[in-house]
C-alpha cells in the first residue's frame, strides 16, 4: 500500500471527509496520522469487500431474471390452458342446466368444482349406458331363443311338406298334377331357404358360427358351384366363365361349406340379376407365403347393376336396392348380409363396383392356410343308391306321427328294417333288448328327451351309432356330441343327406 500520509493516497471518501471537517493544519497532531491511516485502511477494505459482494450477488441476479422469465411463461401457459379447457368444455354437449361459470384464470376453484360436477354427470350416463347395453343383450338373447323355438315350430311342419312333395314326385301323375307338384316344391324350397337364411343370420349375429379348418380344394369348390348354376343360367341366355389361376395351391385349409355359401350367394345373385350376357368367376393368387395363400375372388356380371346411392345399403339385412327388386326378382335381402358377415369371420371384406345397366362386380381377398401335409385320402363319392342300405336295421325314435310317417316311408323305400319308439324311455328299453345298426333320435320328446335317452343308452351301449334328428339349428350341436351321439341331421331333412348319414355311420352287418 502507498504511503497513507501522502494526502493524494487517501481513499476518495476519506479525502472528502478530511477536506470538509478537519482544519488544514491537522497534520500537526501526531496521533492524527495513525488514526487517518487506520480509517483509510478501513475505507479501502470496505471498498474491496463491496466489490467482492457485488461479484457474488451478480449470478443470483441472473438466476432471478431466469426464474422471472420462466414464471411469466408458466403464467401465460396456464392462462392458455385454462382458455383451451373452457373452450373445450363449452363445446361439450352439456345438459341444459349446466352452465360454464365465468372464472378468471387466477381462480380455478370454480372451474374445478364445475369439472367435478361434470364427471359425476358423466358417470351417471355411463351407468345408464351399461344398463341399456345389458338390456340390449337380454333382448338379443330373447330374440335368439325365440328364433330357435320358432325354427323348431316351423321346421316340423315344413319337414312334412318337403318330404311329401318329394314322395309325390316319385309317383305317376298327370302332367297337370306334376306341374302343380313342381310349383309346390319350388315354393317349399324357397320357404326352406328363407327359414335357413334367417336362422343362419341369427346364428352369425349371436356369434355362434365357428369356422372349420379342413383340407379342401378350392378349384373343385368353384367348379362345382359353376356347374350347379349353369343349367339355370343357360335358361336365361347367360354364360358362365371360370378364370382359375392354376398357381393356387391344391390343398388349402379352411371352411369349404361357408366358402361355398359365400360363393353361391354371389353367383346366384349374378345370375338372378342378369337377363342375358356373361358371368365371370375369377379366382387368382394374390400372394403366397410359407404357410398361407391370399386369394382374390371376384364375380362379375353384365346385369342390371346397382345405383351408387343404393350400394351402401345392400349389405344390410333385409335390404334390397329398391322396391321393384322384390316384385321382379323375389328374394329376402339376406344373402349379402350373410356373405358380408361370413367374410368378416374370415378377416375379409366384401366389396362391390357397379353401374346401373352395365353390371356389377363383387370381390374380396381371402387368406387361407396351405396344407402342410396334403390329405391324400380321397373320400369315395357317396352314391345315392337305393340298394346300399337294404336290410339295415334302424330304430327310429320320434313322437310326432307325421314325422314317423315321413321317415318310415323313406326307410321303406331304401329297403331298411325299422322299429320305432315314441319317446326316449321306450328307446332305452328297446336298445337294452335288441340290436340295431343305427338309431335315429329326435331330441324333443315327452317323458324322456333324446339327450337323456342317449346318456342312458351310452351307459350300457357305447357302440350303436346314434344320429340326432333336430329341427333347431341353434344351440344343439355341441350338446348332441356331449351326450355321446355321433352326428345329426337337421329337419326338414334332405332325403339325400339322411341317406348319406345312415350310410356313413350304420354298423355293417
Ligand atoms: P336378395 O338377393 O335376396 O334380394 P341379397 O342380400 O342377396 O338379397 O341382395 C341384396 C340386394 O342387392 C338385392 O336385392 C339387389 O338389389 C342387390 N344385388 C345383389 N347382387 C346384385 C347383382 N349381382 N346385380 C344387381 N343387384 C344386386
Amino acid at each position: 500500500m502507498k504511503n497513507v500520509m501522502d494526502a493524494e493516497n487517501y481513499h476518495q471518501l476519506l479525502a472528502e471527509l478530511i477536506n470538509d471537517h478537519l482544519p488544514k493544519n491537522h497534520s500537526r497532531y501526531k496521533f492524527m496520522d495513525g488514526f487517518l491511516k487506520s480509517v483509510n485502511d478501513l475505507c479501502f477494505r470496505f471498498e474491496h469487500e463491496k466489490e467482492q459482494l457485488k461479484a457474488l450477488v451478480r449470478p443470483s441476479e441472473r438466476k432471478y431474471a431466469e426464474i422471472n422469465r420462466k414464471l411469466k411463461e408458466e403464467i401465460e401457459h396456464r392462462q392458455e390452458s385454462v382458455q383451451k379447457l373452457s373452450e373445450g368444455i363449452s363445446k361439450l354437449d352439456l345438459p341444459k342446466d349446466y352452465k360454464l361459470p365465468d372464472f378468471d384464470g387466477d381462480n380455478l376453484f370454480e372451474l374445478a368444482v364445475f369439472i367435478k360436477k361434470l364427471l359425476i354427470y358423466q358417470q351417471g350416463i355411463e351407468i345408464q349406458l351399461r344398463k341399456a347395453k345389458e338390456d340390449a343383450i337380454k333382448a338379443s338373447n330373447a330374440k335368439t331363443e325365440f328364433l330357435s323355438m320358432m325354427s323348431h315350430e316351423l321346421r316340423t311342419p315344413l319337414n312334412g311338406i318337403v318330404a311329401m312333395t318329394y314322395l309325390m314326385q316319385q309317383e305317376n301323375h298327370s302332367a297337370e298334377m306334376l306341374e302343380n307338384i313342381k310349383i309346390l316344391q319350388f315354393s317349399t324350397e324357397n320357404l326352406n331357404v328363407l327359414i335357413n337364411d334367417i336362422l343362419d343370420f341369427n346364428k352369425i349375429e349371436a356369434g355362434k358360427v365357428e369356422l372349420e379348418s379342413i383340407d379342401f380344394n378350392i378349384k373343385d369348390l368353384v367348379t362345382n358351384i359353376k356347374k350347379s348354376i349353369e343349367v339355370h343360367a343357360a335358361s336365361k341366355e347367360v354364360e358362365i366363365d371360370l378364370e382359375y389361376d392354376e398357381s393356387i395351391p391344391e390343398h388349402l385349409i379352411g371352411d369349404p361349406l361357408r366358402l361355398s355359401q359365400i360363393m353361391n350367394n354371389l353367383v346366384n345373385n349374378a345370375v338372378k340379376f342378369t337377363d342375358r350376357g356373361r358371368i365371370t368367376i375369377k379366382v387368382q393368387l394374390n400372394h403366397l407365403s410359407n404357410d398361407s395363400a391370399a386369394i382374390d375372388v371376384s364375380v362379375k356380371d353384365t346385369g342390371i347393376g346397382i345405383a351408387e346411392e343404393n350400394l351402401p345399403r345392400i349389405f344390410e339385412k333385409f335390404a334390397q336396392a329398391d322396391k321393384q327388386i322384390t316384385r321382379r326378382f323375389g328374394g329376402t335381402g339376406l344373402g349379402l348380409g350373410i356373405t358380408k358377415k361370413l367374410l368378416e369371420l374370415h378377416g375379409s371384406k366384401i366389396q362391390v363396383e357397379s353401374q346401373v345397366g352395365n353390371g356389377s362386380t363383387f370381390f374380396f381377398t381371402i387368406h387361407l392356410k396351405t396344407a402342410v401335409q396334403p390329405n391324400t385320402i380321397v373320400r369315395k363319392e357317396e352314391v345315392f343308391d337305393q340298394h346300399t342300405l337294404k336290410g339295415t336295421k334302424v330304430l327310429l325314435v320320434e313322437d310326432y306321427p307325421i314325422n314317423i310317417k315321413i321317415a318310415t316311408r323313406f326307410l321303406e323305400k331304401w329297403g331298411m328294417h325299422y322299429d320305432t319308439a315314441a319317446n326316449g324311455r321306450i328307446a332305452v328299453e328297446k336298445l337294452a333288448k335288441n340290436d340295431y345298426q343305427i338309431v335315429l333320435m329326435d331330441l324333443l320328446m315327452p317323458e324322456m328327451d333324446g339327450y337323456t335317452a342317449t346318456e342312458n343308452i351310452r351307459k350300457f351301449d357305447k357302440k350303436t351309432p346314434i344320429i340326432a334328428l333336430t329341427a333347431s339349428v341353434l344351440n344343439t350341436q355341441d350338446r348332441v356330441y356331449e351326450v355321446g351321439m355321433n352326428g345329426f341331421v337337421t329337419k326338414p331333412f334332405n332325403p339325400k343327406e339322411l341317406f348319406q348319414k345312415i350310410n356313413k355311420y350304420a354298423l355293417r352287418a
